[in-house]
């Protein structure tokens, strides 16, 4: 009895040990040269979440939408990157300046990568305590890698006061980022960096802009429902 008691005891724990720190990456191919990396954190302190973030393998190197949520898991991710492809992440862009878009920024800074975020969210970051990117730019740019071409855009306040969305013209797909919700939630999340008023507004914008989107990225969870995802975020932010 005590026996079977010893062994349940061992396996529940390697059980939680698997749910919890270190963390382990993961990646999901969305279409042709566009993948979605999947990294946690542990917001409440207890229970694991889970972040997304872009890379897109170029001719030229590897472009990165946000940092996994740790320096451990960006390590995974370059290390996988490597093996996978031989190749080596060029770029990478924080949709904002939280740490499940920045934390990785100084260990990929220190690997040759060129990093990059808003003005504002480099000086969010830098208020806040958080990474910050080498280089800023002040307005919408387009970065041509490898011949893939990336938009950032700034819609307004929401999540956060910083943050952009990224669109992937030739592949159609919108990096939402935190800004958008996944249909798995009907929660607004941290929004204590937020403007709740302005969000439904911004996420107009985004669907103002950019037409045939096929893909839709929210900053966590699933993206089943694509574009549908930008109504569901207006609804939860105008919730009670
Ligand atoms: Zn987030």
């Amino acid at each position: 009895m005590r026996f079977i008691l010893i062994a349940a005891l061992i396996c529940f724990s390697a059980y939680v040990k698997a749910q919890t720190q270190p963390f382990r990456i993961s990646t999901k191919h969305l279409t042709n040269n566009v993948y979605v990396h999947i990294s946690y954190g542990l917001p409440d302190g207890k229970s694991p979440f889970p972040a997304n973030g872009l890379y897109i393998v170029t001719k030229a190197g590897i472009i990165l939408i946000d940092t996994p949520w740790d320096e451990d898991q960006t390590q995974q991710l370059m290390d996988t990157l490597q093996k996978r492809y031989h190749q080596k992440i060029v770029l990478c862009i924080a949709t904002h300046f939280h740490s499940d878009r920045t934390a990785g920024l100084d260990m990929l800074k220190k690997n040759g990568v060129k990093t990059y975020a808003s003005k504002l969210t480099n000086t969010l970051a830098k208020k806040g305590g958080n990474k910050q990117a080498e280089f800023t730019f002040n307005r919408d740019t387009v970065f041509n890698v490898g011949g893939v071409s990336i938009q950032t855009y700034y819609p307004g306040e929401g999540h956060t006061k910083d943050n952009i969305v990224v669109w992937l013209p030739q592949t159609r797909v919108l990096f939402g980022g935190c800004l958008i919700k996944s249909l798995e939630t009907n929660s607004k999340g941290f929004t204590d960096d937020g403007n709740i008023a302005e969000w439904p507004n911004s996420v107009e914008r985004v669907g103002k802009r950019f037409k045939n989107i096929k893909y839709v990225i929210p900053g966590h969870q699933g993206w089943q429902g694509d574009t549908m995802q930008l109504r569901h975020t207006i609804n939860i932010a105008k919730s009670k």
